[in-house]
């Protein structure tokens, strides 16, 4: 069988450049292989699983032998219905796959020369297929737990191991949360913030007084802090207000960044189309500014 194209050596670098360089086709081909990883870009029927399929060539679109239903490669990703070109979507996943600071409606729109509401709602579906890869996931081992003002938040980071972003006004709610996303047995580490003492009945759990030092005897919140401010450089830098809202997606776009922080730009590229092209349809995002004009 070939080998999965995420780890050939020709997905880890993808500049800009290169994107618009091998143009079009090149693009399409890099959508299917995503789509369809097993079969190596070869199309599968998204309705029955069927991989006899035959090919309407002019209009990039497939028709199921078995059960007749036509498909392109967007449908039923997040992607479906797309208007813009591949090579276009392609560019759109690299830059917000790589932007370290997080990246504007504005600026992709200049960067991608669309319009900033198409801008928008693409940057938004790529955070919601970005945040789907820790759907689920549970922390152990070390954790550091801690609350931050934007509006709301709460952000949970194992040491060696992911960050989960959660949004809510009230910082006590925490420890609810914490039960919830981490396993039983491991240990939180929190700092002296009263509404963390109901922790010790659930787990082991050391505490940081920051009043007396931010490090003590190995014991601190620094990675949790440290994605914190990156978080809020990433708010000010690039989205200057942001509505409580959109604030989940902010959150675990700079999670996903900085879990994937060591990875190379290729890697994070088609690591975050291989999500896309996994994701479900949008309900949040799909038919978005229809919508909102009705
Ligand atoms: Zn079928």
């Amino acid at each position: 069988m070939a080998q999965h194209f995420l780890l050939s050596a020709k997905a880890r670098t993808l500049s800009l450049r290169s994107i618009y360089a091998a143009g079009e086709e090149s693009a399409y081909v890099t959508f299917c292989q995503l789509r369809w990883p097993e079969t190596n870009g070869e199309p599968v029927c998204p309705e029955c699983g069927c991989a006899d399929v035959y090919r309407i060539t002019t209009r990039r679109r497939f028709k199921c032998a078995a059960c007749r239903v036509q498909f392109s490669v967007t449908s039923g990703t997040i992607f479906a219905s797309r208007k813009m070109a591949f090579v276009d979507l392609l560019a759109a996943v690299a830059i917000v796959a790589n932007a370290a600071k997080g990246i504007s409606a504005l600026q992709l729109a200049r960067d991608l020369d669309c319009q900033h509401k198409t801008a928008f709602v693409l940057a938004h579906k790529i955070r919601e297929a970005l945040a789907s890869e820790s759907d689920g996931a549970m922390l152990s081992g070390e954790v550091e737990i801690d609350g931050a003002y934007f509006g709301g938040h709460i952000a949970l980071r194992q040491r060696q191991g992911r960050t989960l972003t959660f949004v809510d006004t009230h910082e006590p709610k925490g420890v609810e949360i914490a039960r919830r996303v981490v396993a039983k047995g491991s240990t939180i580490v929190a700092d002296e913030a009263t509404h963390w003492d109901a922790l010790p009945a659930h787990y082991p759990t050391q505490r940081i007084n920051h009043s007396l030092a931010y490090s003590l005897d190995g014991v601190s919140t620094n990675m949790v802090e440290s994605f914190f401010s990156r978080l809020r450089r990433m708010v000010t830098g690039q989205h200057h207000h942001v509505s409580a809202r959109y604030l989940g997606a902010y959150a675990a776009h700079a999670a996903w960044l900085e879990d994937h922080r060591r990875l190379d730009n290729g890697t994070l590229s088609f690591r975050a189309l291989g999500l896309a092209m996994a994701h479900p349809t949008s309900r949040t995002w799909a038919g978005y500014w229809q919508r909102s004009r009705a």
